[in-house]
């Protein structure tokens, strides 16, 4: 049977590849994710940004940083999570991302979440969130543990929102502290 490292990378080696959408041709270069297989708690962002784009690598500015220090405060580091975006390409100028971009995106995500298999998938702001539960608003179900399907999703602010927005940034450390607290009763 094919072990979930060689399913991973098959996955990888399509996202690398994609073609799917236009954006392909505008950024640097895909954004596969990072983190640990056995994960029990993945989170999800929205696109990758200028960093992202020239590194390969989720999360890796600012707003990457305050993930870091959010991940700290409740004692994990990013190897210990699985870190990657609803798009595996920067859209240009950081524009939001299109619904048909989501789509052609979607089946990498719905395969890389179900190798991974985690506990908690925690959505980074209102894109990833609207992914799972397109009615609801991030302002009002942040916070909370949902269920959906075999998951349990947790929404929270987005980084880059929190250091746009002070109220923002201590919402999403208190959720953090929520996460920490969902991750014990899991234990
Ligand atoms: N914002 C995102 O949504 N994803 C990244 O990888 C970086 C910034």
């Amino acid at each position: 049977m094919i072990s979930k490292k060689e399913r991973y990378q098959e996955i990888s080696e399509k996202i690398l590849k994609c073609k799917k959408c236009l954006l392909c041709e505008t950024a640097i270069q895909s954004v596969i994710g990072e983190g640990s297989l056995d994960a029990k708690i993945i989170f999800i962002g929205e696109a990758p940004g200028k960093n992202e784009d020239e590194q390969g690598r989720p999360f890796v500015g600012r707003a990457g940083k305050l993930l870091d220090s959010c991940l700290g405060s409740i004692g994990l580091e990013r190897g210990d999570v699985w870190i990657g975006n609803l798009i595996k390409h920067r859209p240009p100028k950081n524009r939001d991302p299109l619904p048909e971009e989501i789509k052609a995106c979607q089946d990498y995500l719905t395969q890389q979440i179900e190798i991974i298999d985690p506990l908690i998938i925690v959505t980074l702001g209102r894109f990833s969130f609207n992914y799972f539960f397109p009615n609801d608003k991030i302002g009002q179900e942040r916070g909370k543990l949902k269920r959906l399907g075999n998951y349990h999703i947790f929404p929270v602010y987005h980084p880059a929102a929190a250091l746009r927005n002070k109220k923002f940034l201590s919402t999403l450390q208190d959720d953090f502290l929520q996460l920490s607290r969902h991750l014990e009763e899991f234990k």
